[in-house]
């Protein structure tokens, strides 16, 4: 049974200001409603003004993407009663959108994969609405127009997609490229929103509403996967209809009662011109991207495949490695891609909270001997721990003193390998007949005593100079 994908994804551009007002977007913790004016509260009279960053950043994903540009985009009205709108309509694209017929390419489960685009556009999000007073059946709600207005870009893909994974790797790359072409920011409030068709070969069709995170769409998706396969089995029908995501339970939902299909009644935008801006095309430069700076990786710090996909699958982790790279490119690769990414992970934290002058200083620890690899992710926990804890992170010397995980010189190791040695005479004899796997056995034992301070090439170097020492004195 093929599954079959499509996303229609609202990712909000990064502009200072509002896609057709000069209201600011950064309303982060500010009240409700103070970055308003009558052109985002839709107050009669107002007439919208274009942003026209908002117009070149999209002209720049739609190069990115390799889309067509067309001749004349022109925005329309998309006309619902509902509170979050004031005018009664959302200005959008519908006929004629900046951009079309682009494609993605994504690590598909069969390998390199194009994932075509059927269009991308620029919209105004509407307000925001908050329902109180008691869970399920909310008593009132409360409207928020600071993010009325805030320029969206969305893209539509053909149904092309044939598993969450797929769908997932296409978010990641989507978000990758907007990073790096400087459009976009992940971490902010509803910056991504995603709505996905889906439905198993040769049935009806489900639109899942609703989802806003990237792990989102995966659950979302996996979750109307098995719904729709089990209705098959058990023979019923699959409805064609719109469910709605509630991301705390990872479940699909319809909507109560009926769902009435909408008529949008679209038609041009009569207060904004259209866009003559193919011509802008050419004159607009794109930075390096993802796949560019991969290769850059890899020629110029001579590091992996793997590691170089990884670093710069993220642009805040891509520009923190070439931070640290210079203490050592293919030790830096290994510590950000293997084991900082993982700590992160774990924690939920991004890279943003890492400072590179303690990771250099780290990396600078292991390269000199000072700490062991064991002793430096003692170090890069503890650190990620007092950022996660909105505390001010320490340096990671003052971290190893006060964790006493140096690592020391051998002689303060040697009462405890005489120790090892006594107890464990039957490996030292084993040794002494020339089996070498005897004395790993031995370092082993001391690594448990010496709980990781030291290195095990050293311990080795003790224990074998000692056994020595005892034969050539018997
Ligand atoms: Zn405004
Ligand atoms: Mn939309």
């Amino acid at each position: 049974m093929t599954v079959i994908i499509g996303l229609e994804i609202h990712c909000q551009l990064n502009t200072s200001s509002k896609l057709f007002c000069e209201c600011s977007t950064d309303y982060r913790d500010d009240e409700p409603n103070t970055h308003v004016c009558p052109i985002c509260l839709g107050l009669p009279g107002s007439l919208p003004k274009i942003n026209k960053k908002a117009v070149e950043y999209t002209l720049k994903v739609a190069k990115a993407f390799h889309c067509e540009v067309a001749e004349e985009a022109e925005f329309a009205r998309k006309n619902y009663f509902y509170p979050d709108l004031p005018k009664g309509f959302q200005i959008t694209m519908y006929d004629h959108p900046l951009g079309s017929h682009g494609y993605i390419e994504i690590e598909g489960d069969e390998g390199e994969k194009r994932i075509q685009i059927t269009r991308i556009h620029l919209e105004e999000d509407p307000g925001r609405l908050v329902h109180k007073g008691g869970g399920d059946r909310p008593r009132y709600s409360l409207v928020d127009y600071n993010r009325s207005g805030i320029p969206l870009l969305e893209i539509v893909t053909e149904p092309d997609l044939r598993s969450p994974k797929e769908a997932r790797k296409l978010l990641n790359n989507i978000r990758a490229m907007l990073e790096y072409l400087r459009v976009f920011d992940g971490d902010k409030e509803g910056a991504l929103r995603v709505d996905a068709n889906i439905s198993i070969e040769g049935y009806s069709r489900v639109e899942v509403k609703n989802i806003s995170s990237y792990k989102g769409v995966e659950k979302a998706l996996m979750f109307e996967i098995t719904r729709q396969r089990s209705l098959l089995r058990r023979g019923q029908p699959i409805e064609r209809e719109t469910r709605h995501f509630l991301e705390s339970r990872g479940i699909t939902t319809t909507s109560r009662g009926k769902e009435v299909e909408h008529d949008y009644r679209y038609f041009p935008e009569p207060d904004l011109r259209p866009l003559r801006v193919k011509d802008w095309v050419p004159s607009i430069d794109l930075p390096e991207l993802p796949i560019a700076r991969r290769d850059r990786f890899m020629a110029q710090y001579g590091i992996s495949i793997n590691h170089a996909k990884t670093l710069t699958g993220e642009l805040k982790l891509a520009d923190f490695y070439e931070k640290v790279a210079p203490i050592d490119p293919v030790l830096a690769a290994t510590w950000v891609a293997d084991t900082l990414l993982g700590e992160l992970n774990y924690r939920n934290l991004s890279v943003g909270i890492m400072s590179p002058q303690h990771f250099k200083q780290m990396l600078r620890l292991i390269k000199e001997g000072t700490i062991t690899d064991k002793g430096a992710i003692e170090v890069l926990r503890y650190i990620l721990d007092q950022a996660a804890n909105n505390e001010p992170t320490d340096e990671p010397l003052l971290i190893v003193e006060r964790l006493g995980i140096g690592k020391t010189a051998g002689e303060e190791f040697i009462p405890i390998a005489k120790e090892v040695i006594n107890t464990n005479q039957a490996a030292v004899q084993d040794f002494c007949r020339g089996k070498k796997e005897a004395l790993n056995f031995l370092v082993g034992q001391l690594m448990k005593k010496t709980r990781g301070k030291a290195d095990p090439r050293e311990l080795g170097k003790i224990i074998e100079s000692l056994i020595t020492q005892s034969n050539a004195g018997a």
